[in-house]
């Protein structure tokens, strides 16, 4: 039998329901995963006693016939997520020592449906970057970085800010795990480590209890190895919750359903603006790959036009460090974690923040503040809310004219820690195609569709309209067949 760590969702819930093995079985190999795992890094805090207890508790369940869609299946949850009474961190030491006296509504929605918790995984503090080198608890390394593991000759980056996520899946340390994407930080992330990653349209997700990063664009979603298993995981963590005013109260469909195979007569939109300068030749050969395939199976390619896309990297970098900003003013050191003392309550602030938050996030505060104040406000804040508008004016129109859009997922393969560094414009311009996604609330899913020259992967985007996530994954399984990536990273736990 295939290794218990190398199921798919749906396999592993096949096996638990035939008895082939029980959820504590499953958990056991899971929780030796993570320790065979550590030189990654993607891991911030484990919980192998919580996870045995409720395998425990999921093996009682299945035997009195009450198993939930997820019973059984070991799942790692980003570390932006609160979990009661468990460290949640969001990889800043400000949130030193936090254990939330409660649990996000995406996470409550997933162990009540029988998931089990491995663990909180690593990311880009506050979930602000592209490559998970912003943490506090350090960089997580992509399991496809070639050489001996742990003795890397040239660490790969595993994308962000969902990295912890994204190598813990690749590494088949859990058979999933959540993430959230604010510009891309569950697509770009999936891409570079060749596993399947959705954001699923703004307000399908409850944000309650997700650490806040930019509340108009931030959405969870599902990270894993296949199509199928992202509509398992997502049909469990989506649903209207009354915590959230911004979340939809729309009927969640089973998206597993969707998967048929059939895309014939459907109209697959390929945005000219997307084939920006400097992208390399793979990456285009990879799209025009895609194009084929859906081609084959009976959809027809029309070109469509983006016209606001170029704006849309600069209306990001205003907006969100806008919403980060007033976000982020509440670690103040009375309420959460770290508390540096001072001579008066305005030094005790300075030193708290000060010391707590990395040079990233005290970046995006700096330009959150600059382009709310007073004098400002007009010039930049308000003209990026009239580019967002006009993005979604352009999608809008698009979809006049098709029912998704295919895109590839990044600009570029994962890259080595170092690179891109310097020059936080360079990592920014990572999140080219995805960021628009998150300005207009679409859902946007990235699936592996092949290796790269240097063998590593690369992911293709769907762009749909808004709560239109089955074509998603209808499209998704067409891709995930003709691509057949079978490929495993170097690193295997
Ligand atoms: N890379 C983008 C940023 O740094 C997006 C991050 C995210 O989606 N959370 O803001």
């Amino acid at each position: 039998m295939t290794q218990l760590t190398h199921l798919t969702m749906a396999d592993a819930l096949k096996g638990l329901a035939e008895k082939q093995f029980t959820a504590v079985e499953l958990t056991e190999a899971h929780v030796r995963a993570v320790e065979k795992a550590r030189p990654l890094n993607a891991f911030i805090t484990e919980t192998p006693d919580k996870a045995l207890e409720m395998a425990k508790a999921s093996d009682a369940r299945r035997a009195k016939g009450e198993a939930g869609p997820m019973d059984g299946l070991p799942i790692a949850v980003k570390d932006l997520f609160c979990t009661k009474d468990v460290l949640t961190t969001a990889a800043s030491h400000i949130l030193d020592g936090f254990q939330p006296g409660y649990e996000s509504t995406v996470t409550s929605n997933l162990w009540r449906d029988g998931a089990v918790m491995l663990g909180k995984v690593n990311l880009d503090e506050f979930a602000m970057g592209s490559a998970n080198i912003t943490s506090y608890y350090g960089d997580v390394i992509n399991p496809w970085s070639p050489g001996e593991p742990g003795n890397w000759p040239r660490k790969l980056v595993p994308g962000g800010s969902s990295g912890g996520s994204a190598a813990a899946v690749a590494a088949r340390v859990a058979l999933g795990a959540t993430g959230t994407d604010t510009g891309g930080s569950i697509r770009q992330p999936a891409a570079f480590t060749g596993i399947v990653g959705i954001k699923p349209t703004y307000g399908r997700c409850s944000r309650w209890g997700v650490v806040a990063f930019a509340s108009s664009l931030d959405q969870a979603g599902p990270m894993t190895r296949t199509v199928r298993d992202s509509a398992i995981m997502l049909r469990s963590m989506c649903g209207f919750d009354p915590k959230d005013s911004t979340s939809v109260d729309m009927p969640v469909p089973d998206f597993e359903k969707a998967i048929t195979g059939d895309i014939r007569g459907l109209r697959v939109g390929i945005p000219k603006e997307y084939r920006v300068d400097g992208m390399p030749a793979e990456i285009e050969e990879m799209w025009r790959k895609g194009i084929e395939w859906l081609k084959a199976a009976g959809a027809t390619p029309v070109d469509i036009s983006l016209p606001h896309t170029k704006y849309a990297l600069a209306a990001y970098y205003i907006v969100a460090p806008a919403e980060c900003s007033s976000n982020l003013a509440r670690y103040d050191g009375v309420r959460y974690g770290l508390r540096v003392e001072g001579n008066s309550l305005n030094e005790m602030y300075e030193n708290t923040r000060g010391a707590g938050f990395g040079k990233e996030v005290r970046r995006r505060i700096l330009i959150g503040t600059y382009v709310l104040s007073a004098g400002y406000y007009d010039a930049y804040y308000l003209q990026a809310q009239k580019v967002r508008t006009r993005i979604k004016w352009d999608f809008d129109q698009a979809f006049e004219q098709c029912d998704v859009i295919l895109t590839p997922t990044a600009p570029s393969g994962a890259f080595a820690i170092g690179e891109k560094m310097d020059d936080p414009i360079q990592m920014y311009l990572n999140d080219v195609f995805t960021v628009p996604v998150n300005l207009a609330g679409l859902p946007g899913m990235s699936i592996p569709a092949g290796l790269g020259a240097d063998g590593l992967p690369l992911g293709l985007q769907l762009i749909g309209k808004p709560f239109d996530e089955e074509t998603l994954f209808r499209v998704g399984g067409v891709i995930e067949d003709a691509a057949q990536f079978t490929a495993t990273p170097p690193f295997v736990a």
